[in-house]
């Protein structure tokens, strides 16, 4: 089969490579039909995860159809049409049993790694590096997807793939970071970050009963699209962001301040420079500027959400800040599963089409060229279907 295999930074190529195989008499086999490229896929494109190996396949985000089960699967027939989330679960440790399931207690088979560094292991992911298990992703033209009976989520035939590839992931993950800070109506949330995961993030805070959004990001393509979602929007190379949210709500703050970005914020002038180089010299593992602005800026006893994803030692992060105003923190790697089901409904209603974020579809062969404007932001690109 065709899939698309890391090399190195900035080097993804399409590939032959086996088919693969029922490891397991629990999993599956899925033929994609769709599958996407994530910002978390941008943090190995950029190289900024160990731990992979050359000949990896890369992806996480992917759909298909059922062609093979093993023979200890029940629940899940060929033929049925799936969504796979991005997180492996087993569906019966303690975490996944509580709504936990990026915390799987089973899946990683190297946790040892993620003990090592981080004192316990999370789940695994498909295609995320040898940290999380080593497992081939899902840009390709089959995915072995284990514990299918807990993993495959059919969908509904008159649902298209378009709108239902997103629950994989940049859906649930915009929806968590909203509902786990606790949105309510009649509050003011900022988002930093316009790409596909903070366009999630504006919409679910709406769905929540936000008064208002205020999105921050420098793209214009990506927040004339956070306009269109009912938010206002900051350029922040334009602007001192906190003092302009200061000012927008009456001198308090956002209740709730969402980073979207993550691990390889930008910014500009000195402090960026000094972020970027500690960065390229392995001093820090995280450039971490979105953070702390949401910090600065989050009102007294507010909540600070970060989806986007870091990965280890953060440097001059205000923590004192957080601790004087009585902030709260909530993050994680989304627990895709417990969120599948209520916002499958949000599709059916019609309450959101999260088809709205895709601005390109190629074929898997072009998922070089794909990683490449994507990670430059260049054509307008916000986010790209491939299709194997
Ligand atoms: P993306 O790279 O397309 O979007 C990031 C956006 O942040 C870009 O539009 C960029 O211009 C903007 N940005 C950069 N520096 C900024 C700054 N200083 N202030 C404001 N905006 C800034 O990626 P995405 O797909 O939207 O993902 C966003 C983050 O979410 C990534 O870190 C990704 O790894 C993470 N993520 C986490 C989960 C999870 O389970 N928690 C799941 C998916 C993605
Ligand atoms: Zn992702």
């Amino acid at each position: 089969m065709k899939a698309v295999c890391w090399y190195g930074k900035h080097d993804v190529r399409v590939e032959e490579v086996p088919d693969p195989i029922i490891l397991n008499q629990r999993d599956a086999i899925v033929k994609v039909t769709s599958t996407a490229i994530c910002g978390s896929d941008l943090h190995l494109y950029d190289g900024y995860i160990p731990t992979m190996k050359k000949g990896d396949i890369v992806g996480h985000e992917f759909m298909g159809i059922v062609v093979q089960v093993g023979a200890s699967v029940n629940e899940t027939k060929i033929d049925d049409r799936v969504i796979v989330p991005f997180v492996i679960a087993c569906g019966e440790c303690y975490y996944c049993k509580n709504g936990m399931s990026a915390m799987c207690d089973n899946t990683n088979t190297n946790s040892w790694a993620a003990e090592a560094l981080y004192g316990f292991s999370s789940a695994g992911y498909y295609g995320y590096s040898h940290l999380f298990g080593g497992y081939a992703g899902g840009q390709a033209q089959y995915v072995r997807v284990p514990f299918a009976d807990f993993n495959c989520f059919k969908v509904p035939d008159q649902l298209t793939d378009e709108q239902v590839l997103f629950l994989t992931d940049i859906f649930p993950t915009g929806y968590a970071a909203i509902e786990e800070a606790g949105v309510k109506a009649g509050d003011v949330v900022a988002v930093w970050g316009c790409g596909p995961v903070g366009q999630f993030a504006i919409r679910s805070a709406f769905l929540k009963g936000a008064d208002a959004v205020i999105a921050i990001d420098r793209i214009p393509e990506r927040l004339q699209m956070a306009s269109l979602s009912g938010a206002s929007t900051i350029n922040y190379q334009d602007s001192d962001v906190v003092e302009i949210l200061k000012y927008m709500t009456g001198g308090r703050g956002p209740d709730v301040c969402v980073d979207a970005v993550g691990m390889e914020a930008h910014q500009s002038g000195l402090p960026g420079i000094y972020d970027y180089v500690k960065q390229q010299m392995r001093l820090s593992t995280d450039r971490a500027h979105a953070l702390r602005e949401a910090i600065q800026a989050c009102r007294k006893g507010g909540t600070v959400s970060f989806p986007g994803v870091y990965a280890g030692f953060l440097d001059k992060v205000n923590f004192g800040a957080a601790f004087g105003k009585g902030l709260k923190f909530t993050m994680g790697q989304t627990n895709v599963h417990h969120y599948l089901r209520p916002l499958l409904e949000y599709i059916e209603q019609e309450k959101i089409d999260p088809s709205f974020v895709i601005t390109h579809k190629m074929g898997l062969e072009d998922a070089p060229i794909g990683y490449a404007i994507f990670q430059k932001k260049q054509d307008n690109c916000i986010k790209i279907v491939l299709k194997p």
